[in-house]
């Protein structure tokens, strides 16, 4: 994979990386075609990334889809797909993890502890790897791409990390792998992340700006929702992920829940500057 990055990049080429678990769905896909509209050669990784999952999480069980994957990209267009074995990747002896201070021990990460050393470990090595101009990332883990902007500059890496909007269901819920989890009932309960973010959005465009109230409500969705188990609801700064008191510049409202036993996230951009509002779901 090196060799082949290092290639193009030699002959001019923009080379994008697409990292991802597999199981791929139209979240995916629209980054890869995002990367496809401007990059040549394309590389999409797919590596179930065994140190982001806690020891009681569905490593095991995640979704894998290898043959159909690859299908689906080379129908697609992309010129490499890069699927290492975790062997490859944390060879014996392995030692060195990457931690994004401050920023990867809330929210997600509190829930998941050591969740965000595992990508933020396994991003970089995809990074140093493919050395690729561009990476594309979903907003979808918004905590995530946030982390992974904060690595590449506090480590200088020459890649440009680029953020890309939510793809849902026609009922708002957002695509995930782990939906396929879902039992009809647990997947009609999981649009209560939607609905919980939908109806933020909707009293911040009425000028709703206490953030507390707007935790209250979000947490009155998933009280009501007997299948849903809320992890958190939380409206933070987008920079620095704490906690606001008001919405005010660029925001993030959160949320985590469990249905049944799958741990879904969603959240809502925000950007509130004196008088105008827009949202982005
Ligand atoms: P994953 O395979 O879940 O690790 O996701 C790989 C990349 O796809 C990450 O950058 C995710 O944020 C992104 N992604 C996953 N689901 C969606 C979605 N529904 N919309 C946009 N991007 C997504």
């Amino acid at each position: 994979m090196k060799q082949v990055a290092r290639q193009a990049r030699g002959e001019g080429r923009i080379v994008g990386l697409v990292p991802t678990m597999g199981a791929l769905h139209e979240g995916h896909m629209s980054l890869v075609r995002a990367a496809l509209g401007e990059c040549s050669p394309v590389v999409v990784s797919i590596f179930v990334n065994p140190t982001q999952f806690g020891p009681h999480e569905d490593f095991q069980k995640y979704p894998r889809a290898l043959e159909q994957d690859r299908k689906r990209l080379e129908e697609a267009g992309v010129n490499y797909l890069f699927a290492p074995e975790a062997a490859e990747m944390y060879p014996p002896g392995f030692r060195t993890w990457v931690n994004v201070e401050g920023l990867a021990d809330r929210l997600e990460g509190r829930s998941r502890p050591g969740h965000f050393r595992g990508v933020t470990t396994v991003v970089l090595k995809l990074l140093e790897i493919v050395q690729p101009q561009k990476a594309y990332f979903g907003r979808k883990d918004a905590q995530q791409a946030r982390l992974i902007r904060q690595m590449a500059r506090d480590l200088d890496l020459d890649s440009e990390i680029v953020v890309r909007p939510i793809v849902r269901e026609a009922d708002g819920l957002a695509m995930s792998s782990r939906n396929a989890y879902l039992s009809v009932d647990e997947r009609r309960a999981a649009t209560a992340l939607y609905r919980a973010l939908d109806q933020t959005r909707r009293a911040i465009e009425r000028g709703e700006r206490d953030a507390q109230r707007l935790v209250r409500a979000m947490r009155e969705v998933f009280s009501a929702e007997p299948l849903a188990q809320l992890d958190y609801a939380e409206v933070v700064d987008a920079a620095t992920l704490e906690s606001l008191i008001r919405v005010r510049g660029t925001c993030l409202a959160l949320v985590a829940a469990r249905i049944g036993s799958t741990h879904l996230i969603d959240n809502l951009f925000i950007e509130a500057r004196d008088g105008s509002v827009q949202t982005e779901l």
